[in-house]
């Protein structure tokens, strides 16, 4: 064969019909979207395997992809690679990826609805990072606010890792061309930096990925304990999901309140008190929050009393949480089998997306 000939007869890998761009259009917003073959918009969030899951996570979080799973094709992944950036013992790392998959199946990702795996069984993301970093500028990285803030605070292992982590979240994403991503906040800017990555790609070598956009979670900045903080680990100030009612008293009864509240006769304002705010809010339902309303700016409940309320409250909703992560824990092999399925299917729909985006780069073997 020619040279010249097999140049135009490049191998293009077969394609599942599903993948076909007809399936790929722009939204009412003008952002292009993939819809799968039911129609239905892809959904994915990375999870990060640090262990202890806390109220801040599940309700800034969790709660939140539990109401996509019904209508989107969800994709959740463990994202063991992102945690690597960090200093970590590798010893830990396998109970940290197996608490985290059944703190939040107990949490309420249904395997039935969902697919859950871990990022690196499935090895496409880290090649995809790669194909992205090369449309990826390196000024629009050294912009990102996580990384300015990382980098201060772990200044002793400012690693590549590190600077180049929204590429591999970019290849996360757009592997499954999922169009919307759940997130805080925080990670708006990583999202849009994705976006912009699938459009550098798309304008170079054709429309292969749908230009995602972050669906953030209304008004849930959770406050830590200290209630000046978000609720975080690192901080030492959080309130853990699969936490026993006692160890979480422990925390709730020295917790700071409405500092007006000296003794049970002066009068509060439950708005400046964080009890009320972060948590009761979130966990008691509206006649609760208006016993605490009245009996705290008319100076008729204490604290300890308003928060006895709150923990009961609390247990009503993470009770069943726990007892349902301790039976995940008892039979570790159900945990194991969901993580293998996910990994398949993700693998499946991954590989196919890698190799239409390969084929686009023109990073295929010549016909024989
Ligand atoms: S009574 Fe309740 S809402 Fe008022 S300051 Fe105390 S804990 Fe907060």
């Amino acid at each position: 064969m020619s040279k010249s000939k097999a140049t135009t007869q490049g191998v293009a890998p077969i394609l599942p019909k599903h993948y076909n761009k007809a399936m790929m259009k722009r939204d009412e917003k003008g952002y292009l979207t993939y819809w799968n073959d039911q129609g239905k918009i892809r959904v994915f969030s990375g999870i990060q395997p640090t262990g202890e899951i806390h109220i801040g996570n599940y309700l800034g979080a969790i709660s939140n992809w539990v109401t996509f799973l019904d209508d989107y094709e969800c994709f959740f992944s463990i994202v063991d690679h992102h945690a690597t950036t960090v200093a970590y013992e590798p010893g830990e790392m396998p109970a940290r990826i197996f608490d985290a998959a059944v703190a939040n199946i107990a949490a309420g990702l249904d395997p039935a609805k969902c697919t859950l795996f871990v990022q690196s069984e499935v090895p496409e993301h880290t090649e995809l990072a790669w194909m992205f970093s090369t449309v990826t500028m390196f000024g629009d990285l050294g912009r990102m606010t996580q990384f300015k803030q990382k980098s201060r605070e772990q200044e002793e292992n400012v690693n590549v890792g590190l600077f180049t982590y929204p590429v591999l979240q970019a290849a996360d994403i757009l592997l499954y061309k999922a169009s919307a991503v759940p997130v805080g906040e925080d990670q708006v800017q990583h999202i849009e930096l994705a976006r912009e990555i699938a459009r550098n790609f798309n304008a170079r070598y054709g429309e292969v990925f749908p230009e995602c956009q972050a669906y953030v979670s209304e008004g849930k900045r959770i406050l830590g304990l200290d209630g000046e903080n978000k609720m975080s680990k690192s901080l030492g100030n959080t309130i853990g999901v699969l936490e026993p009612p006692e160890s979480i008293w422990k925390k709730l009864a020295p917790a700071k309140t409405d500092e007006r509240r000296k003794r049970k006769e002066d009068a509060g304002v439950p708005e400046d008190c964080n009890i009320y705010m972060s948590y009761h809010r979130h966990f008691s339902p509206p006649e609760d929050l208006e016993w605490a309303r009245k009996g705290c700016t008319g100076a008729k409940i204490g604290c300890l009393e308003c928060k006895k309320r709150l923990l009961e409250n609390m247990e009503k909703v993470l009770g069943p949480i726990r007892e349902k992560a301790e039976n995940l824990r008892a039979r570790p092999y159900e945990v194991n089998d969901v993580l293998s399925r996910g990994a398949r299917k993700a693998k499946k729909i991954a590989a196919a997306v890698l190799a239409e985006a390969k084929a686009a780069m023109g990073l295929v073997r010549l016909k024989a």
